[in-house]
Parts: structure tokens; sequence; C-alpha cells
């Protein structure tokens, strides 16, 4: 047997840092945040692949 700790981090998809697993609620991600960005993402890209953000910067006077 070897004296190695099973490492219960994970990365979180969204920022990339290292995220305990054990008693983490957001599990795979760090946060709340980071889980909100990722399903974000997802829904975003579902329908608005070609849709950039629209200049809409004509309208200030
Ligand atoms: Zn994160």
């Amino acid at each position: 047997m070897n004296n190695k700790k099973k490492k219960l981090k994970v990365k979180c998809p969204t920022c990339k840092k290292e995220t305990k697993w054990k008693d983490n609620p957001h599990r795979p991600f760090c946060s709340e945040r980071c889980r909100t960005i990722d399903l974000g993402a997802w829904a975003d890209g579902s329908y608005s692949l070609e849709a950039e953000t629209p200049p809409d910067f004509e309208e200030t006077e």
C-alpha cells in the first residue's frame, strides 16, 4: 500500500481552479457563480451561435 492520499479535488470547468469535491454543493464547479456561467454558456450557445453582441452605441444622442 502506498500512503498517497486520494485527492478529493476537482478542477472547476469554468475557471480551472482547483476546488474540493467533498462538501461542495456546486461541484464540479468551485462556486455557484461558475456553475451559472457554465449553464449560461450552454444556454447562450444554443440560440446565439452566430448572433454576436449587436453594436448599439449609435443611440447615445
Ligand atoms: Zn470556478
